[in-house]
């Protein structure tokens, strides 16, 4: 068995739709970024790619490769598994919180749950997704921008 941890932030700003966890909430900003910049897929990929030893998101997928603009993290995800899988890994269990002052979370974590578990082919059960607010300090409370972090626990195949 092996653990893995993962983190990541973006701005938040006008004019892109907000995705977190594969699922795209209504709001009227969302994350700025290359890909479709949703942080909680982002720290996930990392805290796999950490468990297995297998570097970083930004270097399995670099904002330089026009491959990565605007696709989903889903799809990133779903790489991120392939890579696992090859050097001899599964996925036992994975959790994550997003620190995000708006929009209100609650709500769309089940569904974040069940995406990202469905894209994983691991139960729901295996895949924790929470919320939490920043009580307004900070970059994050004062709506800038909105952060993830996840683990991952892995074991041999
Ligand atoms: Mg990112």
């Amino acid at each position: 068995m092996r653990i893995g941890i993962g983190y990541d932030q973006h701005a938040l700003v006008e004019g892109r739709p907000l995705v977190l966890g594969g699922v795209e909430i209504p709001h009227p900003r969302g994350l700025q970024g290359y890909s479709d910049a949703d942080v909680l897929t982002h720290a996930l990929i990392d805290a796999l790619l950490g468990a297995a030893a297998l570097g970083t998101i930004g270097e399995h997928f670099p904002d330089t490769d026009p491959r990565f603009a605007g696709v989903s993290s889903l799809v990133l995800l779903d790489e991120t598994l392939r890579l696992l899988g090859e050097a001899g890994y599964r996925i036992v269990n994975v959790d994550s919180v997003i620190t995000a002052q708006e929009p209100r979370l609650q709500p769309h974590l089940g569904k974040m749950a069940r995406t990202l578990a469905a894209q994983l082919g691991v139960a729901s059960s295996c895949v924790g997704v929470k919320a939490t607010s920043p009580e307004a300090l900070g970059a994050l409370g004062r709506r800038e921008g909105i952060a993830a972090q996840a683990v991952a626990l892995v074991e041999a195949i």
